[in-house]
This record gives structure tokens, sequence and C-alpha cells, in this order.
């Protein structure tokens, strides 16, 4: 038996389901699609994350004997060039449309032998008695008591009589020819997945409370490491779970597995409201605009989108309001927003992304009621009380009085007060 070992969104050699799955000898590759590369932009900073990533797996592969052919090619190529080798390819699922599409035509080629890993539950877990998914996600959890009750989830242990297909496949291609510049990272990015879980463990009972404050770096940054697999929720859950605070993290945890499964189960939200509410969106061009590019004359609004396009990072609390914001007070079509943070979002994920963004624009499953709309105001005075977060990323306001920061600023792009209102109006009459 020969085997493809598929790296996609599991970089890791630790609780892999792919290789504790597999056996005799196998073939581990990583295919650089340009079907995904071809849509963004030289400088996109995920790219460098996933290639320092892959080269890392690959010397770890090497280190237990094995090794990481790294392809630069349509996947349908890949394994048409591959077949006559092989007699399965062995990967992790991956929910979203094009990932399906792509399975879809690979399996037309070679058959395909995929594990739920890159997440602590399976989408078929966790259904209602009726075996419907659950829409909303309080009874979703509780009824998943079970799983975060417990003590630990058990990890897949590498199988260690794995042996090396001999191959030609010795060429990387480089960063350039992938057509991107190498890009500075968030410097937490250069910990190891494991060492930012153990710096956050040693403040973990502040959590609950330090979350929420923008300019405090209360939260575990883990959330580009779960994307692209380079630690999996396994590992965080079992050395998180039991410890004070730990279950308020988890919680969280679970709402990435409720959007997951939401898009599994619903897969047409993915480009539709949740709720199938016929939402009049305005979507003004210049609006719209001002809000990417952080020039709405909202110090917090701006102050998050600046250092979004500087960091491709936001704190959870300021993707709420940004999301409110725009929806909301700028009538903006969620997908608008949807599809500006996957642009730029290092930590982008399509069902966290979709899932939240429909979360906000009250069209989503479980989403925030629509009479809700953040006042930005209000959030910057109570979460960056000084401005500390709007000074670092704003210049303009560095000499100012928090004070005035905080006040409703008559020249910006929208009044607050006026524009929530009619954006309730708007949400009451919709069918
Ligand atoms: C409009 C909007 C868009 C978002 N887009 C994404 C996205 O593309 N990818 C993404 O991973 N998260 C997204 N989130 C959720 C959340 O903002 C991020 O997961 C979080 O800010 C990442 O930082 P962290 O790893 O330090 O999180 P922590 O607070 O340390 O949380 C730990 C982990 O729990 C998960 N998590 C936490 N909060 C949420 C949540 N509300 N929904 C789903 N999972 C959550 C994440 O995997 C995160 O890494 C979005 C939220 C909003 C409001």
């Amino acid at each position: 038996m020969k085997q493809i070992v598929w790296f996609r969104r599991d970089l890791r050699i630790e609780d892999n389901a792919i290789l504790a799955n597999s056996s005799g000898e196998v073939f581990p590759i990583f295919i650089f699609d340009p079907n995904i590369l071809s849509q963004l932009p030289k400088n996109d900073k995920r790219i460098t994350f996933i290639y320092k990533s892959v080269l890392n797996l690959k010397s770890k592969l090497q280190s237990i004997g094995l090794d990481l052919a790294i392809f630069f090619d349509k996947p349908k190529n890949v394994f048409e060039t591959l077949k006559k080798d092989f007699n399965e390819v062995l990967c992790s699922c991956d929910y979203d449309s094009y990932a399906i599409k792509r399975d879809k035509e690979t399996e037309q080629i070679i058959p395909m032998k995929r594990f739920y890993d890159s997440y602590l539950l399976s989408p078929n877990d966790g259904l209602k008695s009726d075996g419907k998914p659950y829409k909303v996600f309080t009874p979703f959890y509780k009824n998943l008591s079970i799983v975060w009750q417990s003590e630990k989830i058990e990890e897949y242990q590498t199988n260690t009589n794995l042996t090396l297909f001999q191959y030609d496949y010795k060429t990387i291609p480089t960063l350039e020819q992938l057509g991107f510049n190498e890009s500075k990272l968030p410097e937490f990015l250069e910990k190891s997945p494991q060492n930012l879980l153990e710096d956050f463990i040693s403040k973990i009972t502040s959590y609950q409370t330090d979350r929420d404050y923008f300019y405090k770096n209360g939260t575990s940054n883990l959330a580009t490491h779960l994307r692209f697999g380079t630690i999996s929720p396994r590992q965080i859950f079992n050395q998180v779970a039991k410890l004070d605070g730990g279950e308020f993290f988890i919680r969280e945890l679970f709402w990435r597995e409720f959007y997951a499964y939401i898009l599994y189960h619903f897969p047409k939200s993915e480009n539709e409201n949740f709720n199938d509410k016929d939402v009049k969106w305005e979507n003004d061009p210049i609006k719209y605009q001002a809000w990417c590019e952080g020039t709405t004359g909202l110090p917090i609004i701006d102050a998050a989108m600046q250092h979004l396009i500087n960091t491709g990072l936001m704190p959870n609390r300021l993707r709420m309001v940004v999301a409110s914001f725009l929806t909301k007070n700028l009538l903006c079509d969620w997908r608008l927003g949807e599809k500006y943070f996957a642009s730029k979002l290092l930590d982008f994920d399509a069902s966290s992304n979709i899932g939240s963004w429909q979360w906000a624009a009250s069209t989503g499953a479980d989403s925030v009621p629509y009479f809700r709309v953040f006042n930005p105001y209000l959030q910057s005075a109570k979460f960056d009380k000084d401005a500390l977060f709007i000074k670092q990323n704003l210049s303009t306001y560095k000499n100012k009085n928090p004070k005035e920061i905080h006040k409703e600023n008559p020249y910006a792009i929208v009044d607050i007060k006026n524009s929530s209102k009619m954006a309730i109006k708007m949400f009451q009459e919709v069918k």
C-alpha cells in the first residue's frame, strides 16, 4: 500500500490524523495551489507564515525519517502525475466551497481518505435528538458537555513504522517563485505555538476580564496557528481545560467549532443570509472605501482598520465594533466586510469569519439582535479609556486628550445616533 499524505491545514507532526492513520510506504506532500495564490496580493502576510510553517514541517518530518515534497501546481495536475504510483490520498477535511470543489475533483483522479482533524468535533457530533443540527450556540454547547467537561481528548499518535517513498521531487519553490515578497509578521508569530500557549496559560486567570481591552495583550493569539494547524485544538484543550479560568476560554474555542458546524450543515450561509431576511443594504461605495481604509473620522474605527492593514490582526471586540459599524451605521452588506477581512486577516478562517460577520449583521445563526448596535465612542471610552490603542495606530491623535477622542466627531462620515436609529427602523421592516 502506497499512500500520499497531503498536508493542508494541519501543518504539524504531533497529534496529526493523517500521520497516525497512514501505514507502510508514504509520500508526504504540500501543494502551493495557484488557484488560491493567484487571487492574493504579493505582500500577503499569510503566505510568509505558511511558507515558513511548511519549511518547518519539512524539517520535522525529516527528524522522524520522512520528508515533505513541496509542489507549486494545481492539485489536479499533481495528482494526475502521481496517481500511477499510489493507491490513495490521506488528508484532513476542509469545509469551504473551494475546498469542497477541489476535493471532488481530486476524488475523480485518486481515492481519498479524509479525517476530521482541524476541529475537536466532527460536524455530525452534537446533533439534536431529531438528527438535525442546532442553530443556536448555547444548546449546541450544553449538549456537548460530555466533551468540554472531559479531562482530556485523545490525541493521535504518529505511526513510527512509516517508510518514505523515494521520489524525485526535491526542488523547493522560493517565495519569489510563488509570486510573493517576504512580509514582516507580528512578533508573537516568531514563537512556537507551544511557547505561545505556555505564555497564555501563565495569564489565563485574567483572560475573561482582559480580553476586551484593546491595548492589553490578554488573549492567546493562537488563531493563526489553529487556522493552519501548527497546533491542534486537542493539544490546546488538553493543556487548558482543567485550569482555573480554562472553561471560559474553552467556550470560545467552541464558538470556532460552532461556526465550522454551521458552515458544514448550511453551506449556503457562505453567501446568503442564514436567516433568509431580505435586508435592504445601501452599499455606498464611498462609505465602504472609507471603512476599508480607516478614514471614517471615527477614531476607534479608523485605528482598528489601520491596525488590520498594518498587522493583519484585530482584537475580537474591535472586530465586533467595526462589523456592527459597517453593517448597521453604514448599511453595507456583511459580505463586503467579510470579503475584506478575508483578504487581510492573518487568522482568516472561512467558517469563523462568515459566522461572525453574519452574527454582527443580525442575519446569522444565533446573531446579535438587530436593535443592538455598538456605539464606537462608548466602546473606546470603556475599553481604551486612555486612547492608548488609538494613539498607537493613528499618529494624528497622539497629543489629543483621550476625553476629546471619545466624543462624537461632527466631521465623521456618519452620525452614530441617527444612523443607528435608521438601521433599527430598516431592520424592523425587513421581511
Ligand atoms: C467580524 C468577525 C470576524 C472574525 N473572523 C475570524 C476569522 O476569520 N478567523 C478566526 O479564527 N476568528 C475570527 N473571529 C473570531 C475572533 O475575533 C478571533 O478568533 C480572535 O480574535 C483571535 O484571537 P486569539 O487567538 O487571541 O483569540 P482568543 O480570545 O485567545 O480565543 C481562542 C481561540 O478561540 C477561537 N475564538 C475566539 N473567539 C471566537 C469567536 N467569536 N468565533 C470563533 N472562534 C473564536 C479562536 O480560534 C481563538 O484563537 C472573528 C470575529 C468577528 C467579530
